[in-house]
């Protein structure tokens, strides 16, 4: 029988460690999980103790309040498997939570399939991906997608093929309930030199979006009629900053922390960007960022 003391576990960790934009406290317990088993097993054990869970990919979409975080994260990063197979002209593959989208480009590359090369780029993993709905350039990843499996609130793991999944632009369920453990996505074999176009679409990205700089990506959902970006910029803070917070000069909707940011002054930025957009569109900003704490 497998216990809550033989999964790997870090204590006390500086949880800037663990998430893009390097701002956060200390989370009290961080969980490695290796098999499905184990994330069942931190699961129960967090109810018992009365523990929320916070699950963490790459965290390229999450900022971490300050101080002491006393809850259990798990981090899927250690949790990874990677099976695929053909069928006709037809590829699936089936990954793990803890599969980034580089390790899924690889075998995307080595086969030259096609699908998945609009979401080249994206910091994410197969987890995070499927709990934002992660998308660029028109698509997403439920577009890929055939089912997932996950862990309920009871420990059962469930399968669930992608239609019966509550999900809409950069939202599932997954986002109130449910641990993304695995999944399978769908690519086709192509013709088109899938390589080529995919070194396009990442010179695209990193034309528009900041580049090896420590930000969470979209802070804000796109409005139905109008981009995040161009409401802040239409708003004056294109590059504004509060101490070493601000927004990325190349990308409006970019945060970035440009040395020792916090998480007041954050806060702070967030709320100043808010009043400003409501007071000259009347339109409220929704985060796309995950706050955690
Ligand atoms: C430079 C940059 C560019 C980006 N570009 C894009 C883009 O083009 N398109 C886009 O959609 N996003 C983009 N993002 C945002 C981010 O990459 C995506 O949201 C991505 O899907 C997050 O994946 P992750 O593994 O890092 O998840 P995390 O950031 O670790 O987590 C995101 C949320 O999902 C939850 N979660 C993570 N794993 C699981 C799981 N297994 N089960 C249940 N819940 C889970 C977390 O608790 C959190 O609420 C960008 C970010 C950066 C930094």
């Amino acid at each position: 029988m497998l216990s809550l003391r033989k999964i790997d576990l870090v204590e006390n960790i500086d949880l800037r460690k663990l998430c893009t934009i390097k701002i956060g406290g200390i989370g009290k317990h961080i969980f490695f999980p290796k098999t499905m088993e184990e994330f069942k097993i931190i699961q129960t054990e967090a109810f018992e103790k009365n523990k929320k869970i916070y699950i963490l990919g790459i965290g390229s979409n999450v900022i971490f309040k300050d101080g002491i975080l006393d809850h259990y994260f798990i981090s899927t990063r250690k949790f990874k498997f990677l099976k695929y197979w053909d069928k006709g002209n037809e590829v699936y593959i089936h990954a793990s939570a803890g599969i980034s989208f580089k390790e899924i480009l690889s075998l995307v590359k080595e086969k030259n399939l096609e699908g998945f090369e609009k979401l080249a780029g994206i910091p994410a993993t197969i987890g995070g991906a499927i709990t934002m709905n992660a998308g660029a350039f028109g698509v997403e990843i439920f577009d890929i997608l055939e089912k997932v499996y996950w862990l309920n609130k009871q420990g059962e793991i469930v399968e669930s093929h992608k239609n019966s999944i509550n999900h809409s632009y950069r939202y599932t369920d997954f986002q109130k309930e449910g641990i993304v453990l695995s999944a399978i996505l769908k690519l086709k074999k192509s013709k088109k030199p899938i390589k080529e176009i995919i070194k396009k679409i990442i010179l695209d990205r990193n034309k528009k979006q900041p580049v090896n700089v420590p930000t969470s990506g979209s802070t804000y959902k796109n409005h139905k009629q109008y981009p995040a970006g161009f409401l802040l910029e239409k708003s004056g803070l294109k590059g504004y900053r509060i101490g070493d917070i601000g927004f990325s000069e190349k990308h409006a909707n970019f945060l970035i922390n440009y040395g020792n940011a916090n998480y007041t002054d954050l806060m702070k930025l967030l709320e100043h960007a808010e009043n400003l957009v409501k007071s000259n569109f009347n339109i409220e900003l929704q985060k796309e960022v995950k706050i955690i704490g």
